[in-house]
């Protein structure tokens, strides 16, 4: 089973919480943006999607 971290650059506002609650630090803000760069190490936790007010975090199953 694996997890497919995305971010709807359009909503998200840069504020970093996904990068700081990430326990596998999939992510890293770029130009403002939250980009998923350790996609792969991605647990299904679903801990950004909670932080992420706007919610421009999309975690897919595969
Ligand atoms: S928590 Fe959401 S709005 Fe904040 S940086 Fe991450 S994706 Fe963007
Ligand atoms: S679901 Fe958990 S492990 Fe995956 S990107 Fe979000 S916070 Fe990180």
């Amino acid at each position: 089973m694996a997890f497919i971290p995305t971010v709807d650059a359009e909503k998200c506002e840069g504020c970093e919480e996904c990068v700081d609650v990430c326990p596998t630090e999939v992510f890293e803000l770029q130009d403002g943006k939250a980009v998923p760069v350790n996609a792969d190490e991605c647990l299904g936790c679903d801990s950004c999607i909670e932080v992420c007010e706007p919610g421009a975090i999309t975690v897919e199953e595969t």
